[in-house]
């Protein structure tokens, strides 16, 4: 085909199409005509595709000069348009997008679509806006006014770079009080005018914080004397291991401060927005004269735009927001430094396609930006802890005493057997121990944080007699249904399945054999009830966190300042109280129930299990003053939560480490998972069958295929689910293996099949 305008090619494009298929990793080649260039990688264009030529987004990947192959210049189809809204994406991010691509095993049109937030391709909030220049040709003769001639004065005085300028800004190096005089000017002539399209920068209110940069610890200094002569050395990368309150932060903002200082830019990755509020304050407040932009998931559209193109123009100094803020557009020369708090946190990992880790992405952009990458958090991943500690690419620095006015709250474990034992019937909620604690400390006018990490009023529904087993499961998942109050206090309620979300009526009697139904255990709804029955406290300081209360980002940020402010004293809810929370009148922290995570079938249930309790128990001692925390568990001797107590987390990882090296779990390998689903037991049991016999056939010695078998959430939403794993010693042995079967198409991302590397979660 000859192009749809008979207009001779002058060159090449490689394209990704968008909504597209795998099967084309490097791209599709299509010719330019002369009309549309030039073209960059980076742009969406509209190409025609298959045999009907129909219109389709794409992304370009490359540039060349010549065709492909010289001789099938006759075949080459033409771009039809670009698109001219959408900004497009720096040279720097389409080569991350290939490495995500081919490393995750996700198509790279869809990739790069991830990289760009909606609001910025769909050029939403964009203004446009004239600015003004002194016109090449002048009209020759006629009258002006003197003050249109000081006006002129004014603009032809600019150096030529700073112009052209807008309106206002005229008016006011010109001292005009109307606009009337360059209206006049534009209209003879006089001033040429240029319509542009831009996003107007919106800069966050700033919550300065004013207080003074503290003198750093011993500890502190080391730590900053040994990273920072590292941030004018290219690429590096840095585990930052700090008990929670040890000045982490502090750490942070000192090494971005060294940085910044000569137009550096810093990007600084939080796990979730129930960190950012605090965390943005304290950036904002240290840095009163840098610009710090925003990106997150609750922005408005417009400001998602406005933060992105302002990270792109390089107004921003700092960039912070969570996962994908990875991907924020700044340019690269100026990118020195990134940071990545609490890099231990599962939400870094993104669960959909592009299955990507942001804290390796950032590890990633921050060695092709060569500059270094910190990661801190109080209890590391088992694989930055190998990294730094077995593996030696990264550095460890350590910040073990918590900051100079801080105490290390007492940690007591409480064995709920002993409880259990003694109830003879319903097991209670509260050990004797934390209701003690509970009554001290608000006698004694501390706060109280209590954690139980699940949601709703009771986790299961039963049936009541002994004899009978039935217990309500939802009809599209396997998995129970959960009771939820409508009202804390009101007996009303429904149960909702928390895979699904399908909500039903519970049932009068059980199904099988007619008896009453009862509900067992205990979610954040029921502690809640519990608290406000037994707690002599006013309605309003009382408080409960979770996705079910703070729907909103301003529900959860107004709750944390009304406990930040001290107005709330007994502040309860799932792990997303466990994080970040910096409260100095917190005396008192409760763990209702620690096991949450411990029996989960997942080989990280003791991981997870050290970093909840720990994280948790962190959050007091923040003040003055006796602070205490109560780890309630049936498991008193589990090593994660007896550790985690005595806070000997060197100790944990290297137990830990050692049991994943001895079973050949990550990180002493490296893990891909295939989830294959569909819509009946056998058909799913069938495909994912066939799928480990065509892995088998072409899997090298040195990989550990397992063999296909049932999900522990066997179904989730009418669909069923299979999973099998590979398991390789190194990531370049699993890579070769993948792009194999990839290039095979035995593999490939879609509906039915998810394509995990590195996996987070095993259910
Ligand atoms: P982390 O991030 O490890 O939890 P932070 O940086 O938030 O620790 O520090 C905890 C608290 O201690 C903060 O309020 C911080 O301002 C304060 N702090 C940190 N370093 C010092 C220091 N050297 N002297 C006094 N206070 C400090
Ligand atoms: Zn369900
Ligand atoms: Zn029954």
């Amino acid at each position: 085909m000859a192009g749809l305008f008979d207009e001779p090619t002058i060159s090449y494009v490689q394209v990704a199409v968008e909504r597209a298929v795998d099967r084309y990793p490097n791209g599709l080649t299509y010719g330019v005509p002369e009309r549309l260039a030039p073209i960059e990688a980076g742009q969406l264009v509209t190409v025609p595709l298959g045999r009907g030529n129909t219109p389709t987004e794409a992304w370009v990947l490359s540039t060349s000069d010549n065709p492909p192959t010289p001789s099938d210049t006759k075949e080459t189809k033409q771009i039809i348009s670009k698109n001219a809204e959408t900004v497009s994406l720096p040279n720097d991010l389409v080569s991350l997008a290939s490495w995500i691509s081919s490393y995750y095993c996700s198509a790279i049109g869809p990739t790069l679509s991830t990289m760009l937030p909606g609001p910025v391709r769909k050029g939403t909030g964009l203004k446009t806006k004239t600015l003004l220049d002194v016109p090449t040709s002048p009209p020759l003769d006629t009258k002006i006014t003197k003050k249109q001639e000081h006006v002129l004065a004014c603009i032809t005085a600019l150096p030529k770079n700073e112009r052209p300028i807008g309106v206002a800004h005229l008016m006011k190096i010109a001292s005009l009080g109307s606009r009337g005089p360059i209206d006049r000017l534009c209209k003879h002539g006089f001033l040429s005018t240029h319509q542009v399209t831009h996003v107007e920068a919106a800069w966050f209110k700033r919550t300065i914080d004013n207080k003074e940069a503290p003198t750093l610890t011993d500890d502190q200094q080391k730590v900053f004397d040994a990273i920072s002569p590292t941030l004018s050395n290219g690429y590096s990368c840095h585990l930052l291991h700090g008990v929670t309150g040890s000045g982490k932060t502090e750490m942070y903002i000192r090494l971005i401060d060294h940085a910044i200082k000569d137009g550096g830019k810093a990007i600084v990755l939080v796990p979730e927005i129930s960190l950012t509020p605090q965390t943005a304050a304290r950036l904002m407040g240290r840095f009163p004269n840098k610009q710090v932009a925003i990106l997150h998931s609750a922005l408005t559209k417009a400001q998602r735009h406005q933060q992105w193109a302002m990270a792109a123009s390089g107004e921003a100094d700092i960039i912070l927001g969570a996962r994908s803020a990875v991907f924020a557009p700044v340019p690269i020369d100026d990118l020195k430094i990134i940071i990545v708090d609490e890099e231990h946190d599962h939400s870094y990992k993104q669960d959909q396609t592009p299955r990507y880790h942001g804290r390796d992405v950032a590890i990633r952009r921050a060695s092709s930006a060569k500059c270094p990458i910190v990661l801190g958090s109080a209890t590391p991943s088992m694989e930055s802890w190998w990294n730094a500690t077995r593996r030696n690419i990264s550095t460890l620095h350590t910040l073990p005493r918590r900051a100079p006015g801080l105490t290390s709250p007492t940690i007591e474990i409480v064995n709920m057997r002993i409880a259990r034992a003694a109830a003879k019937g319903v097991i209670p909620v509260f050990s004797r121990e934390l209701e003690h604690e509970i009554q001290r400390s608000l006698a004694t006018g501390g706060q109280i944080l209590l954690l139980l990490n699940r949601r709703g009023f009771a986790p299961w529904i039963a049936c009541s007699s002994r004899g009978c087993d039935w217990m309500m499961r939802c009809e599209h998942c396997e998995s129970s249904m959960v009771y939820h109050r409508r009202k804390p206090l009101e007996e009303v309620g429904f149960v909702r399945c928390h895979h699904c979300a399908k909500e039903q009526r519970v049932p009068k009697s059980c199904p099988d054999c007619s008896k009453p139904v009862i509900r067992l255990g205990a979610g954040t709804q029921k502690l809640e009830a519990i608290i406000r029955e037994t707690i002599p406290l006013p309605d309003d300081q009382i408080a409960r966190l979770d996705t079910d209360t703070a729907r909103k980002s301003s529900d959860l940020h107004s709750t944390l300042d009304r406990f930040t402010r001290g107005e709330i004293r007994v502040l309860l809810g799932t792990q997303m109280i466990a994080k970040g929370l910096d409260v100095a009148g917190v005396t008192l922290v409760g763990v209702i129930d620690a096991d949450t995570a411990i029996d989960l079938p997942d080989f990280r249930a003791s991981e997870r299990t050290y970093q909840l309790v720990a994280q948790v128990c962190g959050r007091c001692g923040r003040g003055s003053g006796n602070a205490k925390a109560i780890v309630q568990t049936y498991n008193p001797e589990a090593p994660a939560i007896v550790l985690a107590a005595q806070n000997k987390y060197e100790e944990f990882a290297s137990r830990e480490l050692q049991l994943r090296q001895e079973t050949g779990l990550p990180p002493s390998t490296r893990m891909a998972r295939f989830v294959i689903r569909d819509d009946t037991f056998e058909v799913t049991a069938g495909r994912a069958n066939a799928l480990y016999e065509r892995l088998m056939s072409i899997v090298p010695p040195a990989i550990q295929l397992t063999a296909a078998a049932p999900c522990v959430l066997t179904r989730i939403a009418d669909r069923y689910r299979f999973d099998l794993t590979a398991s390789a010693p190194t990531a370049r042995e699993l890579q070769h293996f993948l792009g194999d079967a990839r290039g095979r198409q035995y593999i490939t991302n879609n509906r039915d099949l998810a394509i995990d590397v590195d996996p987070v979660s095993m259910l």
